[in-house]
């Protein structure tokens, strides 16, 4: 048996476990871990692994994991194959035959089983800081256990991808690796500094083209505000450089927002760090894709965090329609700027089109009287209400 650093040897295996985070476009995916939180763990804007400590799961516990959930998938088909349907009866009594370690593995099958099993996620934050050889072993018996799989997915860091030899890079993606989902975050060196990135621009763009050149899909993470109000316009056009020179099949926005429990709201708090209000996130956003040229990426807005659902398109065909959105919004009145702002950090709007719905606009319009919405306390207002989706 290969023992890797960060593995404990004589760790028991406890039955299946699953992260705390994927990505939104994974929503569907089974999520099968890899490694526990995440080995770099000092970006200041990031809550998700704080006070956790990194490791390795022994690869054959991350077999075991597959095994587990294949067993229940067989189990499933079994039962529809014979023209029978899984009613809550039969979930019930196959809960009630297992033990408390079975029951994971149980319920991300199923879960998975009701979502199409299409694609399978791997966690958590950089799988691929394990040996290749390992990745490979994990993403074979993925393919072998599951052949209908469409998409086998994982998170990686830049500064991780840049050490990894080009021919394991191929050979984990012949292996069955189709994406890799990278937190670029910003292009702007000095943003990446004070943020605590531990990756500077050159390093993204390097790891960045060596994903693209093994043909593996590249979805590269953007996240608007992160330069706050000093360092907004350098973020937008050093971000943009950053993905033209890369070219990823993906761009995903996925803006800041400032919990408690992140190192960066004591700067926030102090007054360290101005964060931009979202009619300045709106102008920063509108710099950073005019400046977007020569690629044929997707841009994606698929975090609710993000102000504008439908900010989404091919370029360069669609690059007209995604200006367009960002000039109508900064084209409403201050009031009606509010009432979006309100209505879509409620959850109640998703697309400007939704002010002109007399429905939602009456609810949002009755929550705006309520609150006692101004231009005074409007991001105060709507900060909180983010809070809810981190
Ligand atoms: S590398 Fe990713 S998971 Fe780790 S601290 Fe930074 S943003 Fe969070």
């Amino acid at each position: 048996m290969v023992i890797n650093s960060n593995i404990k040897k004589d760790e028991k295996y406890n039955g299946f476990e699953q992260g705390p985070i994927r990505p939104p476009s994974e929503a569907n995916s089974l999520l099968i871990r890899v490694t526990r939180n995440c080995p770099w763990n000092h970006c200041t804007f990031c809550p998700v692994y704080k006070r956790t400590k990194f490791s390795k799961r022994p690869v054959e516990h991350v077999i075991k994991d597959i095994e587990a959930v294949a067993k229940h998938i067989k189990n499933f088909q079994e039962i529809t194959k014979t023209g029978n349907s899984i009613y809550h009866s039969n979930l019930q009594n196959i809960i009630n035959r297992l033990d408390n370690s079975e029951k994971n593995a149980f319920f991300a099958a199923y879960y998975w089983l009701t979502s199409g099993m299409k694609s399978v996620f791997l966690q958590d934050s950089n799988s691929l800081i394990i040996k290749p050889d390992d990745l490979i072993k994990i993403l074979k018996h993925l393919r072998r256990k599951f052949p209908w799989v469409e998409r086998i997915t994982s998170y990686a860091r830049s500064s991780t991808i840049i050490k990894i030899g080009e021919k394991y890079l191929e050979s984990i993606g012949n292996a069955g690796l189709n994406r890799i989902h990278i937190g670029l975050e910003s292009g702007s060196d000095e943003v990446l500094k004070m943020v605590k990135k531990g990756a500077k621009k050159e390093i993204h763009i390097k790891a960045g083209i060596k994903v693209k050149k093994s043909e593996i899909e590249l979805s590269e993470y953007i996240m608007p505000g992160l330069g706050g109000r000093r360092l907004s316009k350098i973020h937008a056009l050093e971000s943009a450089d950053a993905l033209n020179r890369i070219n990823p099949e993906f761009i995903r926005l996925r803006p800041l927002a400032i919990p408690e429990i992140i190192p960066l709201y004591d700067d926030y708090k102090d007054g360290r760090f101005k964060k931009c209000s979202d009619p300045m996130i709106v102008n920063e956003l509108l710099i950073f894709i005019e400046k977007l040229e020569g690629i044929n990426s997707i841009l994606k807005s698929d975090h609710i965090l993000n102000l504008f659902s439908n900010l989404e398109g091919k370029f360069p065909q669609d690059k007209k329609k995604m200006i367009r959105i960002l000039h109508d919004f900064q084209n409403l009145s201050p009031k009606q700027q509010r009432m979006y702002q309100l209505g879509r950090r409620l959850g109640i709007f998703s697309q400007l089109d939704d002010l002109e719905q007399p429905y939602l606009a009456r609810r949002v319009k009755k929550y705006y009287q309520d609150l006692g919405v101004t231009s005074r306390n409007i991001e105060n207002i709507t900060d909180n209400l983010m809070k809810r989706f981190i």
